[in-house]
């Protein structure tokens, strides 16, 4: 953690050199969406300023030089989730984007009546109604996979989930409302055993550690850019070549085609099978940048960092009396949620962001995981690189104001 220069990264960050309610801003909603560095920032004003066109078609420099920079961000974006092509790797709007395609279009050609889905008890509400929805069109069944009284799935009880009729398995690889890191190669592997593919909804994993796609052998894997310091609205999924191909396409339109008639469409190959339209290509562009941005620090230094800033406010805010953190996993990225007995969690979000500091509260798209808690929602900072041990202490020091003025 001596490796890393937190003001120098602070700096990055211009966003946070500001005051909410007279206050320094501590921001610690980062499992919502990450703050973007000038770098990001000026990546996309680059884009605008200089290299604007559509991609793909164009045969002037300007659509040369805006598919090469597109194009290069695809191969930047397999380089990160170790995948062996950039075929493999197909721009979405983000997580959702991406589950709701594997659903759509995996679901449309491979699920079939009285087949099985399996999703975890602590998905985001984007990793359950895709499924939901696929299951009622379909007449297939979702199991859940139960999550424990400290917030990890019971793999004995997926064990006895499994059996030929299950199809696929979709799961975060970490939970964005207790922070948990799921054993998801071990899932993976589970799953293949009985012959179903497995999506991995990576929305909370990128920004914490190193992802390899072909080590845990995921067959799908979404992830949003904005939790990783890179723009909103765009993110990537992962699928292996032989599935994507044998699925049918998501949305028609331009770009996704090889030929059209009236009489009958060839599609184009992949990718751009699963690209139809004028993409994001600004922020398609900017994540190459984000990406870059935290390689240069280092991923294991940022985990590192993290891991330290999650052992600190773990222990801080146990010490407040009547806090409870929900989610107490063995393994965890920096996210702490937590509860105050007789303090409603609401309460706490607004009376922290009149000290200037932010935190997510409520059920956080998980409310079937809240249920399992048997709470309607819960308080949650989550961590980032640029956060620090003062601004921990300024949460600290602001429950305790919380406290002092409900109970
Ligand atoms: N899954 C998880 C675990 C998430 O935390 C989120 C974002 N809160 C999503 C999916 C959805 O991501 P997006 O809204 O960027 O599509």
């Amino acid at each position: 953690t001596e490796i890393l220069d937190i003001e120098k990264i602070r700096a990055d960050f211009p966003i946070l050199d500001q005051s909410i309610n007279g206050k320094k801003l501590v921001y610690f909603d980062n499992a919502a969406t990450t703050q973007k560095p000038t770098a990001v920032i000026e990546a996309i004003a680059h884009y605008y300023n200089f290299d604007n066109a559509n991609i793909h078609r164009g045969i002037h420099t300007l659509a040369e030089r805006a598919t090469r920079d597109f194009e290069a961000s695809r191969e930047a974006v397999r380089d990160f989730l170790g995948a062996s092509s950039t075929e493999e790797i197909i721009f979405t709007s983000g997580t959702t984007q991406g589950i709701n395609l594997v659903a759509s279009t995996f679901g449309r050609k491979f699920i079939k009546e009285g087949d099985e889905i399996i999703v975890s008890g602590m998905e985001h509400h984007s990793n359950i109604v895709p499924w939901q929805m696929l299951c009622e069109e379909k007449g297939a069944i979702l199991k859940v996979i139960p999550v424990t009284d400290l917030g990890e799935l019971d793999l004995d009880a997926y064990e006895k989930l499994l059996s030929e009729k299950v199809k696929l398995v979709t799961l975060n690889h970490v939970s964005n409302s207790l922070g948990t890191i799921n054993p998801v190669k071990q899932i993976i592997a589970m799953a293949h055993e009985y012959g179903a593919k497995v999506l991995i909804d990576g929305a909370q994993a990128t920004s914490h550690f190193k992802i390899d796609v072909q080590d845990l052998d995921a067959d799908f894997y979404a992830f949003s850019a904005h939790k990783l310091y890179g723009p909103t609205g765009m993110g990537a999924l992962y699928g292996k070549k032989d599935l994507l191909n044998a699925m049918p396409p998501y949305m028609g339109g331009g770009e996704m085609i090889k030929e059209v008639s009236f009489e009958k469409t060839t599609y184009n190959e992949l990718p751009y099978k699963f690209e139809a339209g004028t993409p994001n290509i600004a922020d398609v562009v900017a994540l190459k940048t984000a990406l870059a941005y935290s390689d240069s620090l280092g991923r294991e230094n940022i985990a590192a960092y993290e891991d330290m800033l999650l052992a600190y406010a773990t222990e801080k805010l146990s010490e407040i009396q009547g806090l409870r953190i929900i989610g107490q996993a063995e393994k965890k990225v920096s996210v702490v949620s937590f509860v105050i007995d007789g303090i409603h969690h609401q309460d706490i979000g607004v009376l922290l962001d009149n000290q200037g500091i932010a935190v997510r509260t409520g059920h956080h798209c998980t409310q079937p995981l809240m249920k399992r808690f048997n709470l309607l929602g819960t308080s949650r900072a989550s961590f980032a690189v640029y956060n620090t041990t003062e601004e921990i202490d300024r949460l600290v020091a602001g429950l305790h104001r919380v406290r002092k003025m409900l109970l």
